[in-house]
């Protein structure tokens, strides 16, 4: 019952999301395509609102913390070095019958309980064995599992080689390594962070934009020094992903650190923890950790022209540090902050529908709205309108009555309403609304802008 209930509730959201315009299904016109997704005009907002909190948070509010923009489309040899062209994929069955592909390791980890990552002739084995349903049309009748590379593969002209569509964003830093050092004298410890799109083309995308085939991350690959006692940074960095998911509304109890066991680990690295959220459909990986040791910048001293080591100026010593990579990525975020956000509420026999967002990230701050459609309210109305855009991002909106207007701005999360009215004509006081406690305050106009910067400050 309690799932179900989780289960309507994404339903809602995803249909909320369609109707205010927060998120599209991609191509949706020609049948839609799966893993892609437009942001509308309130989700372009939101989701510019988490990229520039966790900007400011992470590279701007810090010393030891730089950023870059790389390219998506980067040299061939870098993946090769990286050992994505290698194998980066995951084990695909198809069903013969009705053509639909799978994750191998999923069916085969629902049937036995047991995870077999990586061991595709095992897998076959298991399917036919275990006789494994189509979990689509019910038949048994898979091809062989195959190994899957989920790289979206291109070309370009003047370069020699397959061209991949980036699946993380890391590589792009890791071969800027010596350029930012060279560029802004940063001493160890520092990171370097990134803010970009992604590509893997999943064998099956899903749960909304939960798994995506184009996506968007936010990495640091953070350095230290290989004798460093690096586990209390590695801590000190799980409270850091954690406190930025609760700044975007996450509960502490809906968050948990899975540590990928010792035989499940890249043989470079020494600690990978992935944080989870309790999604509606479970709880899922929202943020992941990983200790990479020296592997990335050694690989690519070896093959590039470039030796990609740090020089200590105080002993003289040359090394290449180790790597501690948080990742973040936008649209799990995105999602929890919507499932976080979402609300309803019963006013007065109906129900309320409210989304409840951190004033920082609500995509509209202030809406601005003439109690009628009558020039003498609207025009001072949109005066104020002009006045405040200028530093909040506001709306002005005069159509329909007051309270389906109130309605409308609490489903998208908007903090305040300012009513201009008949009387204000007379007592040069408008009416401000709080989404959260619907209570209403009369403000003299004068006091309107340091009132509205004491509700937005104090609730920083
Ligand atoms: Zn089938």
């Amino acid at each position: 019952m309690k799932e179900k209930k989780q289960l309507d509730k994404m339903e809602k959201i995803i249909s909320l999301s369609k109707r205010r315009g927060f998120v599209f299904q991609g191509s949706e016109i020609y049948g839609g395509m799966g893993g892609t997704y437009s942001y509308g005009p309130l989700g372009v907002e939101l989701k510019n609102n988490i990229k520039q909190l966790w900007w400011k948070k992470f590279v701007q509010d810090r010393t030891n913390i730089v950023g870059i923009d790389g390219p998506i489309l980067l040299h061939p040899k870098l993946w090769v070095v990286s050992g994505h062209a290698e194998g980066f994929g995951d084990a695909m069955v198809d069903c013969k019958e009705c053509k639909k592909r799978f994750r191998a390791d999923h069916l085969v980890e629902d049937a036995i309980g047991k995870d077999l990552e990586g061991k595709i002739e095992e897998m076959t084995k298991i399917i036919k064995e275990e006789k494994i349903k189509c979990p689509n049309c019910g038949k048994v009748n898979w091809t062989d599992v195959k190994e899957f590379n989920m790289m979206f593969k291109t070309q370009m002209n003047g370069v020699e080689g397959d061209i991949f569509l980036r699946p993380e964003t890391a590589g792009a830093i890791f071969i800027e390594f010596k350029n930012v050092m060279d560029s802004t004298r940063q001493k160890l410890p520092f990171g370097i962070a990134q803010i970009g799109k992604a590509f893997r083309n999943e064998i099956v995308a899903g749960n909304f934009i939960f798994r995506l085939r184009e996506f968007e991350q936010m990495e640091i690959e953070y350095l230290i020094r290989p004798q460093e006692n690096w586990e209390p940074i590695f801590d000190n960095w799980l409270n850091l992903q954690e406190e930025f998911a609760m700044e975007l509304g996450a509960k502490k109890e809906d968050l948990r650190r899975l540590e990928h066991p010792r035989e499940k680990l890249s043989h470079y690295s020494k600690k990978t923890i992935d944080i989870e959220y309790k999604f509606p459909f479970g709880f899922k990986e929202l943020y992941g950790l990983a200790h990479r040791g020296d592997f990335d910048l050694t690989q690519h001293t070896e093959f590039s022209n470039e030796k990609l080591e740090y020089f200590d100026q105080e002993t003289g010593e040359r090394f290449i540090p180790h790597i501690i990579e948080p990742t973040f990525g936008v649209e799990r975020s995105l999602l929890l902050a919507l499932l976080s956000a979402y609300t309803e509420e019963e006013v007065e026999g109906e129900i309320r529908v409210v989304l409840k967002f951190p004033n920082k990230l609500a995509p509209i701050k202030i809406a601005f709205l003439p109690l009628s459609k009558k020039d003498e309210l609207t025009e001072p109305t949109k005066k104020l309108f002009d006045k405040f855009k200028e530093k909040f991002i506001c709306q002005y909106d005069e159509t329909q009555s007051i309270g389906k207007r109130y309605r409308r701005q609490d489903e998208v999360g908007t903090p305040y309403c300012v009513t201009f009215d008949f009387d204000s004509l007379g007592d040069n006081s408008v009416t401000v609304r709080d989404r959260d406690t619907m209570k209403q305050e009369r403000v003299k106009i004068e006091d309107l802008e340091i009132y509205l910067n004491e509700k937005f400050h104090s609730n920083e």
